[in-house]
């Protein structure tokens, strides 16, 4: 990096410093919809950066794993991309944002009845419903091996978020069930259904994080291992479809004051991409209205001022 903000010892020192300045935020709530989410700590909270380049900054708890929840959407979007070209996955699924709530099952019933995009659940469900594999054992290696490639090191589940959400999840069940009516889920709607839940429990540490959207920012190579994880063409439509949906209903209230591709999950992980430069992820589970994490949200907000760091900079310094 040739700002000097940037720097490496710049860095360091910011992380730190935010870290500390909103420690001690503590508003927000625990996601309780998914019991075994409640559980959480409240006083988790990690910030990582990770540049193209492969350096990695980090302050808190940034080593620590949390279940990545909906942070894992865009990621399997990517793969059925690969798997199967954008025109035949958006046959299943739109890209528009809807403003209704993640887990929404209105917008389904309405017009095409075709979920709005793959950031929220029904879309999510009709994207992992295209996922290839001989057997859900084999879809659920492949999904774990694609994260494992992000983050540069093997990944697993928490089976018992797992188990949580499989006991607890009625209204993406209910999606599941509406998709399948409209004939956008194949009959296996209980395989599909865990698959969808075992995405979202897979564990990741904020660094993880980080290096899972700095490969974005590198062009789809995982700037530690050098690995290809995405291919050029597919990276358009994930980062733009993160940007304008990647928020839940508040995604144009991210743009206008971050302005990055990001995505946010209930277990209170964001990251977000920094095309070029960097990924940046920040994990803390008390979650505000939108379901973002509060104090990730504050600690995003004032980077990206401090750092110059929204698209619509015209690239300069803020
Ligand atoms: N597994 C969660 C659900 O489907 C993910 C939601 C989220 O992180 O937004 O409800």
């Amino acid at each position: 990096m040739n700002e000097p903000h940037l720097s490496p010892a710049a860095i360091s020192a910011t992380l730190r410093e935010l870290h500390e300045k909103y420690l001690p935020l503590r508003e927000g709530r625990l996601a309780d919809y998914i019991p075994e989410l409640s559980k959480a700590d409240p006083d988790h909270f990690g910030i990582a950066v990770a540049t193209v380049k492969g350096e990695v900054f980090e302050a808190g708890n940034a080593e620590d794993p949390i279940t990545l929840q909906s942070v894992s959407k865009p990621f399997v979007y990517g793969m059925a991309l690969e798997d199967l070209g954008a025109e035949a996955v958006h046959e299943q699924v739109g890209m528009e944002p809807t403003g209704e709530a993640f887990n929404s099952i209105i917008e389904l019933e309405k017009k095409t009845h075709r979920p709005y995009n793959p950031m929220i659940n029904a879309g999510a469900l009709a994207v992992t419903n295209l996922i290839s594999g001989t057997s859900p054992a084999d879809k659920l290696g492949r999904i774990l091996r694609l994260f494992s490639r992000y983050a540069g090191h093997p990944v697993h589940l928490d089976g018992s978020v797992f188990v949580s959400e499989r006991f607890s999840g009625h209204r993406n069940r209910a999606i599941a069930h509406l998709l399948r009516h409209f004939g956008r889920m194949g009959p296996e709607i209980d395989e599909n259904l865990d698959l969808y839940f075992q995405q979202c429990s897979i564990l990741f540490s904020t660094k993880d994080m980080a290096l899972m959207a700095a490969t974005l920012a590198n062009g789809g190579v995982q700037p530690v291992t050098g690995e290809r994880v995405l291919a050029r063409p597919n990276l358009r439509p994930l980062l733009s479809l993160m940007f304008t949906c990647g928020m839940y209903d508040s995604s144009g209230e991210w743009a206008f004051h971050v302005g990055l591709p990001a995505k946010s999950g209930v277990s209170g992980g964001i990251l977000a991409v920094v095309p070029g430069k960097m990924g940046i992820a920040v994990t803390s589970p008390l979650l505000d209205k939108s379901g973002h994490s509060v104090r990730g949200h504050a600690v995003f907000r004032e980077l990206a001022e401090r750092w110059g760091l929204s698209l619509f900079n015209g690239g300069g310094e803020a």
